[in-house]
């Protein structure tokens, strides 16, 4: 069996995340949610004050950031963690969305984030969700796949989400802010958000979460055999 590295990119809030962590745990690959580091390292700025304007304090900033996953022992979910601290809850609140896309352009911040995914993605039999991974990070990447949905889809689906969580926002703001960041993400100096010229696009509008997987991970079978034939051949 031959693993494969799987580039899920595209807007905020489109089903990535949630299309992601089931095609991995489909195929039996580890899955990475790049979009938590990037709200990771935007609560560690804004609880630490960096100026994002300082490329002194950028820098020592980074080199104080660790990073990482774990397992949830009792919601088997991978919670993402900073310094030693489960901050899964707190990097999905509004305060960090306001603030995740400015801290995201910066390239320093990019660099850093970007040598540990393709770290994390060495021995493949991986699918990581992001703005970049398709373009920069994995740009070798065996099955790409960009999603795009309806903007006010996308903000209904969001609310519903973070109502889960107990905070509850208004669909004006949502909209906004998943608007803002679409605009910031794709306009961006540093690998701007951008379909990849290999990526196939997957418009989730009307789709269910059911469909989504179902979808990638008869694409990604496809490419897993074809792998395995170039395999052969060599
Ligand atoms: O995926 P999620 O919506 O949680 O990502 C939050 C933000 O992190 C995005 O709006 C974007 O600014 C940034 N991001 C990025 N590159 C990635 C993943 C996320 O710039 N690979």
């Amino acid at each position: 069996m031959s693993s494969i590295i799987i580039a899920l990119d595209g807007y905020s809030s489109c089903g990535k995340s949630t299309t992601a962590k089931h095609v991995a745990k489909e195929l039996g690959y580890a899955y990475i949610d790049t979009g938590a580091m990037y709200r990771a390292v935007t609560l560690y700025f804004i609880q630490n004050h960096i100026s994002i304007t300082n490329p002194y304090e950028v820098s020592k900033a980074l080199s104080n950031i660790q990073v990482g996953f774990r397992r949830h022992h009792e919601t088997k979910s991978n919670d993402t963690f900073l310094n030693g601290m489960n901050v899964e809850n707190e990097i999905r609140k509004m305060y960090v969305s306001e603030r995740v896309s400015e801290v995201s352009a910066v390239a320093e911040v990019r660099h850093a984030m970007v040598a540990q995914q393709q770290k994390m993605g060495k021995g493949k039999g991986i699918v990581m969700d992001g703005r970049d991974i398709g373009t920069v990070v994995f740009p070798e990447a065996e099955l790409k796949i960009f999603m795009t949905a309806d903007s006010y889809m996308r903000a209904q689906r969001r609310q519903a989400e973070l109502l889960a969580k107990g905070e509850m926002v208004g669909l004006p703001e949502i909209l906004a802010n998943l608007q803002k960041r679409d605009h910031i993400d794709a306009h961006r100096e540093e690998s701007p958000l951008r379909q990849a010229e290999d990526a196939l696009l997957i418009d989730t509008t009307y789709l269910t979460v059911d469909e989504q997987v179902e979808l990638v991970v008869r694409l990604a079978d496809e490419r897993i055999g074809q792998a395995v034939r170039r395999r052969e051949k060599k």
